[in-house]
């Protein structure tokens, strides 16, 4: 399987290139901010607990969130590999992703780490509040997503790094230039696995 964590800070471009990406190597999604807000629209128990984090651009529990990944993953047995988006956020959730994934006889092939400054972060951000009605785009939620962000979930660089699966990606430019940079290296995956399973 091709699993890909798709990492990076709120607003740098996280959702747009998973999407590109599930379209071109025939890949699932797994967002699990997206997972919250359905359960946020449906008027959910969960969702409701979940209202209350991520008004405040806090984390839910791990324990928590680790479950819900755990349900989302049995959904998607046959996939050929999964985009993680939004999930690890803590080094607990990332042991957890590794344990379920190797459970499953699997790993995350991948981690790209979407670089962007953090002024073009703000502004990404509160052009996207404008369309995407999202309650935690305004300005306020912003400061406090970055600053989780730097705190609890930036240190999971370090972690994927003695993985071996770090890769850094330029996230400023375009939508296509990113997605070039981020096909060339999953690219260059598929080829090795193919490489390793036609010599053994
Ligand atoms: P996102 O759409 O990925 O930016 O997530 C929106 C919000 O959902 C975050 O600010 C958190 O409040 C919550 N959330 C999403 N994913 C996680 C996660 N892996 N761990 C904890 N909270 C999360």
């Amino acid at each position: 399987m091709l699993n890909v964590v798709i990492f990076g800070a709120p607003g740098s471009g996280k959702g747009t290139q998973s999407e590109l990406i599930m379209k071109e190597f025939e890949l699932d999604h797994i967002s699990t901010g997206e997972v919250l807000r359905n359960e946020i629209r449906e008027g959910t128990e969960l969702g409701k607990i979940a209202d209350e984090y991520i008004s405040k651009g806090q984390l839910l529990p791990d324990e928590l969130i680790i479950d819900i990944l755990g349900k989302e993953l049995d959904g998607k047995k046959d996939s050929k590999g999964v985009v993680f988006d939004g999930f690890p956020r803590t080094i607990p959730q990332a042991k957890a992703l590794k344990k379920m994934l190797n459970e499953r006889g699997t790993d995350v092939a991948v981690m790209l780490d979407l670089h962007v400054e953090e002024d073009e972060l703000v502004r990404r951000i509160l052009e996207r509040g404008k369309l995407s009605g999202r309650q935690d785009d305004n300005l306020e939620t912003i400061k406090s997503r970055l600053e989780v962000y730097h705190n609890q979930t930036a240190p999971l660089a370090g972690y994927y790094r003695e993985e071996g699966t770090y890769h850094a990606i330029r996230g400023g430019g375009t939508i296509e230039d990113i997605f070039g940079l981020i096909k060339k290296k999953l690219d260059s995956l598929v080829t090795d696995s193919q490489d390793t399973q036609a010599h053994g």
